[in-house]
């Protein structure tokens, strides 16, 4: 047996890094750009604004970097494709977009519907897997979609006729974690899968702060479940995958945001359960932990069984180019890094 064909678990595990390009806002309002990808060497360089010019840039290595100019078709070919495949084989997959609030986390997982060139990785995964299963040949796949947030350590269920309902998280020993109640589409095509989402959307919680008037204070994960049937002469053989395409909670520092209250409160959760993120990937990434520490919080006890073991798990880390963007894009940057 070949000894490397065993998946080590850190190669499960991919980290890569987005830089954004300056706003025309940005341009008009004289900001410079002090991050940049270097996309051959896999690095992103960024120079503190309050230095001396002579103090070197800091520079930070990840398995993929994309710069300002990125298409949006190569971010899927690195982040997208590898997952939906290993999905429709009967394995399960997870990426998250992680960043500040303006960062480019929506951008990079949903995009804009046209031009074709501007869809995220959601609706191109969409495509990638019906495209795949009009292909196959005495196989049949039944596809389920399910759309939900954490908003303040609670799930509400985005495709419910009650979004406001809080549901449960419930487990099992034949079916592991799984939320209570939670509904599910079975969907026949992309165009089908699409409108799943875009229905779910209108019921998404938007908070204002003084950072971004729509920013959102939640965490938005939607599931696809890929079921495959195939019959040969030894039988009937079923696999399931299931993929989660999560568009984090902006991860800006709470003092920066100026909440008070139940912002506050909101903001001190979210930063919480982005640090239990970030601990149980890097006891994965470690590969030596005996304890991954999936119980801290909601959202990694719910994707408990997409993160780790022989599933694909990719942390997408989006960051603002601008000067005034320095602390926080630091702070992603040091996140990612510590992913990795
Ligand atoms: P977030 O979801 O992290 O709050 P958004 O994805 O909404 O941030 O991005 C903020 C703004 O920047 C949006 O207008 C978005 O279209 C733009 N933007 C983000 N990333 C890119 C990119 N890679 N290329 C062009 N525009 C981008
Ligand atoms: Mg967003």
């Amino acid at each position: 047996p070949n000894p490397t064909s065993e998946p080590k678990s850190d190669e499960c595990v991919k980290v890569v890094v987005r830089i954004r390009p300056l706003s025309r806002k940005e341009l008009q309002d004289g900001h410079k750009a002090i991050a940049e990808a270097k996309e051959d060497r896999g690095e992103i360089v960024v120079r503190n604004p309050r230095a001396d010019a002579r103090e070197p840039p800091k520079s930070f290595f990840f398995d993929a970097v994309f710069g300002d100019r990125s298409a949006q078709e190569r971010v899927y070919e690195v982040c997208g494709a590898p997952l939906v495949e290993s999905v429709l084989q009967g394995y399960n997959g997870t990426i998250f977009a992680y960043g500040q609030t303006g960062a480019g986390k929506t951008h990079t997982m949903e995009g804009y519907p046209d031009p074709p060139e501007l869809r995220g990785i959601i609706p191109k995964s969409f495509e990638h897997i019906f495209d795949k299963i009009a292909l196959a040949d005495n196989v049949q796949y039944l596809v389920r979609a399910s759309y939900l947030e954490i908003y303040n350590e609670e799930i509400r269920d985005l495709l419910s006729k009650d979004p406001k309902d809080k549901l449960e998280l419930k487990e099992n020993v034949d079916s592991g974690v799984y939320v209570k109640d939670l509904t599910t589409f079975v969907v026949k095509s992309a165009m089908e899968i699409d409108h799943v989402m875009q229905a779910g959307k209108k019921n998404r919680s938007v908070g204002s702060t003084m950072m971004n008037l729509t920013s959102s204070r939640s965490h938005s994960i939607f599931c696809i479940v890929v079921e495959c049937s195939q019959s040969d002469d030894r039988g009937d053989h079923i696999r399931v995958g299931k993929l989660n395409l999560v568009d984090l909670a902006g991860s800006e520092r709470q003092s920066k945001t100026g909440a008070t209250g139940d912002r506050l409160k909101e903001a001190n959760k979210i930063n919480l359960s982005l640090s239990a993120l970030g601990n149980v990937i890097s006891a994965l990434v470690d590969g030596r932990s005996l304890h991954i520490p999936y119980r801290d919080s909601k959202l990694t006890r719910l994707l408990q069984d997409s993160l780790g073991g022989n599933t694909k798990t990719v942390m997408c880390a989006n960051a603002g180019p601008a000067e005034y963007n320095y602390d926080e894009t630091v702070s992603t940057l040091r996140y990612a890094n510590r992913a990795k």
